[in-house]
């Protein structure tokens, strides 16, 4: 991988590397673009076989930050945080020493826990630098990301509901759900807090999780594989990336995709398979900010749940754009979600050309 062309190409400002033999720390940190504010983005813990493995997972996971936050009306760019390790070998020196890296870059990397990570492990990083957030509670932080990103696929899932079938009502739909983690567990709780009472089609690889989905109210639960030959109005991925492929967007009985799940579609043309076949995506950087606007709100002030939830609401909004958008420009939803996130990343760096008297 030629490093600096696949940067530029993909617009990617920054490419940080630090080695700690001591403590044990190989990581990286990409800070893809800071037009609308310092890179936000979570550090992930991922024993990668190769450098280069490693190297192409965190550009391309800051990139995708990059637009989340922008979808998302937040002032913030993305950026992401790589340790290269199994997350067996996690230590507290090797924790304290990404949160040098992370402070060694003066605020331009805001960090947060991903995959392999856990709030203990942030705590130490907050040890060595401020540049920390999703903090537990009871440090004052906003906590558990989960419920606010449930919260916002259910939002987003009306406004799917509200363009497919002109009502944003979801009662007597049925939802086939891909992974019972968290996200797809507070999905469900919304759902009944706010008395939809749909049809649930459940599906997980893991036993515990599909025993907890028996005992959901109006739930039957299927096989991994029988997920995708469902019959429902909606499949919400809660698990997996590149699940839309060319294997299985043909079998999907759906009306209408959408989940938390990061990266669903294999490529941006399966976004364009999914039009053609009139299913409507729902893209899935717009449908799961939940969790980044929640960390998000504790970064200028006092963490508080009702302006994070105020906040999330708004991805309602959100999707109408990017209906509108689709329809306006002739292209799929997934482009239409790109195309609002550049164009407000690019009608500020003018703003701020002429600002700074270069235009
Ligand atoms: P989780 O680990 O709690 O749940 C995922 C579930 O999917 C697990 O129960 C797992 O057993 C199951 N699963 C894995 N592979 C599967 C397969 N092939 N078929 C069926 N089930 C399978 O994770 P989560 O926090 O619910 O996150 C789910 C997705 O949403 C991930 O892609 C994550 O990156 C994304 N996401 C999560 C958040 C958040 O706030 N947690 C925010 C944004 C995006």
């Amino acid at each position: 991988m030629n490093i600096l062309s696949y940067m530029e190409t993909y617009g990617h400002e920054q490419l940080a590397v630090w080695t700690d033999k001591e403590a044990g720390l190989r990581a990286f940190i990409a800070v893809h673009d800071t037009t609308l504010g310092p890179s936000l983005g979570g550090v992930r813990v991922w024993a990668h076989p190769t450098e280069e493995a490693a190297l192409t997972d965190v550009l391309r996971l800051s990139r995708a930050m990059t637009y989340k936050s922008a979808a998302a009306g937040l002032h913030f760019g993305g950026g992401k945080g790589l340790i290269m390790a199994d997350r067996t070998q996690k230590t507290e020196a090797m924790m304290r020493s990404f949160g040098r890296f992370v402070e060694s870059l003066g605020g331009r990397y805001l960090t947060t826990e991903d995959v392999g990570m856990t709030s203990q492990d942030l705590e130490w990083i907050a040890q060595s630098t401020k540049h920390v957030t999703g903090l537990p509670v009871s440090q004052g932080g906003s906590g558990d990301t989960s419920p606010m990103t449930g919260f916002g696929i259910y939002t987003a899932m009306r406004a799917c509901a509200r363009e497919k079938w002109g009502s944003d009502g979801l009662g007597g739909r049925t939802i086939a759900i891909q992974g019972f983690g968290n996200t797809a567990t507070w999905l469900v709780r919304n759902l009944q807090e706010h008395g939809e009472e749909v049809k649930l089609v459940i599906t997980d690889i893991n036993d515990a999780a599909r025993e907890r989905a028996r005992q959901v109210k109006n739930a039957t639960v299927v096989g991994p594989d029988q997920i995708y030959d469902t019959p429902c109005d909606v499949f919400a991925p809660c698990a997996l990336g590149g699940i839309l492929n060319d294997d299985t967007i043909p079998r999907l009985k759906c009306q209408i995709v959408c989940g938390a799940a990061n990266n669903q579609l294999l490529t941006l043309e399966h976004g364009d398979a999914l039009q053609k076949r009139g299913i409507l995506y729902a893209p899935d950087y717009v449908v799961n900010a939940g969790g980044v606007i929640n960390v998000s709100c504790e970064v200028d002030s006092r963490y508080s749940e009702q302006a994070a939830r105020e906040k999330t609401a708004r991805i309602y909004d959100t999707m109408q754009r990017v209906f509108g958008t689709s329809k306006r420009d002739g292209i799929s939803t997934a482009r239409a979600a790109d195309r609002l996130a550049e164009e407000r990343i690019a009608s500020v760096r003018r703003v701020r050309r002429v600002h700074m008297g270069k235009a």
